[in-house]
């Protein structure tokens, strides 16, 4: 995925969604979506959650794009000419259809559903992402982890991994990254991470044990989810703040539900994020678009699509402020107390 957006996490939006009466908790953050267009020709559309004004990050997770069901006849599929990546990791799950994956490290891959896609960009990667001509409906997520400092330089990677279901009390799970249900990811990670698909059947209500260190994140695909006290509609992402030792989750609907749950510990890092790169500073991105620009070995090459390089984006007139999450507002606090 390439993020045609330069300063996503500048994008306002009204007032903190948080519900849920005063004083109550667990509370739970509502994090609505907005549609972004990833450009091209057609211009497929993603509904993303992730980063918004109100949040930044949940662990490291610091990206959050959920697409389709799409019909690609009408939409054109997913279609993203060669472009960079520095300072993160892409983690693309799919609910249907498939996507071809090519990179600078050589990967030639299928991307389908429920099977982990995970590239490492560190230092610094390219790569292609384009649905097959087999697709007739796109639907999935591509979510981005933010490298802690010591690895953001990383060498590139790229992983493939299908994880077994297992179900619970009418959930059933993939465990991609992290624990979860006594099911563990073998995929290693930078930074404690948890990511799962969980199915749930219609009114099913399931409690896990998670780890209480963990903030944790419920994008609902589909259904009415409520996520301990907060009921979340389909395209929300639900954030729950460390401290909890069980997350229950309910279908309060009469069909089947589904959603991706990410979690980690929350990252204490402020991180510049423009365009496709993560860096710690104005300097490091401003490297990275010259590099990119002057089609530095940093990226390396990747072939087998027939589209020009994307270029960046104008850097804007102003530097770039490294950013964490905002103080969240509590009920009967003063607006822009800590
Ligand atoms: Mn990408």
């Amino acid at each position: 995925m390439s993020n045609v957006e330069t300063d996503p996490a500048a994008v306002r939006r009204g007032p903190d969604a948080d519900a849920g009466p005063p004083g109550a908790a667990p509370r739970v953050q509502v994090l609505a979506p907005r549609d972004v267009p990833l450009g091209g020709p057609r211009a497929m559309t993603v509904r993303r959650t992730l980063p918004q004004r109100a949040r930044t990050l949940i662990g490291a997770w610091c990206f959050a794009d959920h697409y389709g069901p799409d019909d690609v006849a009408d939409t054109g599929g997913m279609d993203v000419a060669p472009h960079p990546h520095t300072g993160l990791q892409t983690v693309s799950w799919l609910f249907g259809g498939e996507i071809e994956h090519r990179d600078s490290l050589g990967s030639h891959a299928l991307v389908r559903p429920g099977e982990l896609n995970l590239m490492t960009g560190g230092h610094g990667i390219s790569h292609t992402e384009v649905s097959t001509a087999r697709t007739t409906v796109l639907h999935g997520v591509q979510l981005w982890v933010a490298l802690p400092r010591e690895h953001r330089d990383a060498a590139r990677d790229f992983q493939h991994h299908v994880p077994d279901p297992v179900t619970v009390d009418g959930a059933e799970l993939r465990v991609f990254l992290g624990s979860l249900a006594g099911s563990t990811s073998p995929v290693a990670t930078f930074s404690p991470l948890l990511g799962a698909e969980i199915a749930l059947a219609p009114r099913a209500a399931v409690t896990l044990d998670v780890d209480p260190a963990f903030e944790h994140g419920l994008l609902v695909d589909r259904g009415e989810v409520r996520m301990a006290d907060t009921l979340l509609h389909a395209a929300d992402l639900g954030c729950l703040d460390a401290g909890s030792a069980t997350l229950t989750l309910v279908n309060e609907s009469d069909g089947p539900a589904r959603a991706v749950l990410i979690g980690g510990t929350p990252f204490d890092e402020e991180i510049v994020m423009w365009w496709n790169f993560v860096g710690r500073s104005h300097e490091d991105i401003v490297r990275a678009r010259a590099d990119w620009q002057n089609a530095s070995d940093r990226f390396g090459e990747v072939g087998g699509h027939p589209g020009d390089r994307l270029p960046a984006p104008a850097l804007p007139r102003t530097a770039l402020r490294p950013r964490g999450n905002p103080p969240r507002r509590r009920p009967g606090s003063a607006e822009g107390a800590p």
